[in-house]
């Protein structure tokens, strides 16, 4: 018998946190000496950082990247009687800020292999009450931002990117965040760029919508107690910030970690029976937040997964449309086919930069040969 193999986590943020923790615990202590909690001088710098990382003019740190979003759309004037379109297969989020503000999410299906949101399917969904379209760069891939960009123009409506997966992902050279009208960004711990606990961004290039989501996140204040609207408290906390700020600088090298990983697997599984991201075009890049396959036989892969003692994720086994939650659209099976179809066939493998190449091998043989005895 050989020795029982080790666990394969799916996320292991200690190896990440191991080698900064002298950094971080002393940001940490910065900020509990200085009692400047909230929007303390950490905030600020951070939003310096993060713009210029994002390569625009503003980044207005927040609270979580559902908030980003949300204070997008307030930040838009979008609300009651209008329609943003999205995608089907996205964290719920996506579709619950269009919903918290009051507007109704409109979905268009996705293409099959790159598993973003059809463009084409986009402009049919378009009618007179669309205000804008969400490009979520799933699982750290570049959505098709170039038409989407194109199509935005022609029909005057705003394109809005969901980067919550996809810090330091570059479309055509421009880094994500930085083409559309805004970008809201999560800084959930388990995201590429992770806090210590919910924080997120937004950045635009936009001076007016920066100025109104700065005002929006601290309850539309100008000054203390001086309110031009009626806004929220959304307001990225210091501590967060000074974590994030230790981290900013090691995230290229980590998503160099990530697509490392990721080339391990697609040579390890290339002419297997599991279908891999679909090749990138010039254009595209990917920081793979997740590493996800597809099988049409996906519960004996994951039943061996299991019991491996491997980790791995479904994202999502819902499509938004078929969800409990969003029932009340009527949105029944076959609304939206591909979305429908990836629901039932994807499986994300464990997936963080200091994963290692013998963690690899050893999930790759559980997949393979779990997948040949299901035939
Ligand atoms: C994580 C995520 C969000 C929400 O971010 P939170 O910080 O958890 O609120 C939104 N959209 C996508 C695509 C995400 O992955």
């Amino acid at each position: 018998m050989p020795p029982m193999p080790s666990q394969v986590p799916f996320l292991d943020l200690h190896s990440q946190i191991t080698p900064l923790r002298n950094e971080l615990d002393a940001a940490i202590r910065r900020v509990v000496d200085s009692c400047g909690f909230i929007l303390g001088p950490e905030v600020p710098a951070f939003e310096a950082e993060f713009a210029r990382a994002c390569e625009v003019e503003h980044a207005i740190g927040v609270d979580s990247g559902t908030s980003a979003l949300v204070l997008i759309l307030r930040g838009l004037d979008i609300g009651p009687g209008d329609e943003v379109i999205l995608q089907p297969n996205t964290f719920i989020a996506t579709a619950e800020s269009i919903s918290l503000v009051g507007a109704k999410p409109v979905f268009a299906d996705v293409d099959l292999e790159t598993q973003q949101i059809d463009p084409a399917r986009v402009a049919a969904a378009i009618t007179p009450r669309t205000r804008a379209v969400v490009a979520v760069h799933l699982f750290g891939r570049t959505a098709p931002l170039e038409a989407l960009q194109r199509l935005a123009r022609e029909r005057g409506i705003h394109l809005i990117e969901d980067a919550c997966q996809a810090h330091g992902a570059r479309f055509a050279r421009r880094p994500v965040g930085s083409v559309g009208i805004a970008a809201a960004w999560s800084f959930y711990p388990g995201k590429n760029l992770g806090a210590f606990g919910d924080a997120g961004a937004v950045t635009t290039r936009d001076a007016v919508l920066a100025t109104a989501i700065r005002q929006l996140r601290d309850h539309g204040q100008i000054a203390k107690y001086d309110h031009v609207r009626i806004g929220t408290n959304a307001r990225l906390d210091s501590l967060q910030a000074a974590v994030l700020r230790v981290k900013l600088p090691h995230l290229e090298s980590w998503n160099a970690g990530r697509r490392r990983v990721a080339a391990l697997y697609d040579a390890a599984l290339r002419g297997s029976e599991f279908r891999l991201p679909a090749p990138l075009a010039a254009e595209e890049d990917h920081v793979y937040h997740l590493y996800v396959v597809r099988h049409p036989r996906r519960s004996a892969v994951v039943h061996a997964l299991r019991d491996h003692g491997i980790g791995f994720g479904l994202h999502y086994p819902v499509p938004i449309h078929q969800s409990a939650a969003y029932a009340f659209l009527g949105l029944g099976p076959g609304s939206y086919p591909n979305a429908e179809l990836l629901a039932e066939e994807i499986l994300s493998l464990p997936m963080y930069p200091e994963l290692t190449e013998a963690h690899i091998e050893q999930v790759c043989e559980v997949m393979t040969q779990a997948a040949s005895l299901s035939g």
